[in-house]
């Protein structure tokens, strides 16, 4: 997920996103948080995501 101050990459974990959590940028210390319409989808692409692991596993 790219900052949206200064553009850095910045790691977050899909599960603490789907709780509707905010990240914070580590270069540049912005706080980000997910809006609920991007929370909604942010949860089908993880439910997609986890459709297609459970696919290659099987
Ligand atoms: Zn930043």
């Amino acid at each position: 997920m790219p900052c949206p101050v200064c553009k850095t990459n910045i790691p977050f974990d899909p599960i603490m996103l789907l709780k509707g959590s905010s990240f914070s940028c580590p270069n540049c210390r912005a706080v980000i948080s997910i809006s609920n319409q991007s929370l909604e989808s942010a949860q089908s692409a993880f439910q997609k995501m986890e459709q297609i692991g459970k696919k290659q596993k099987s």
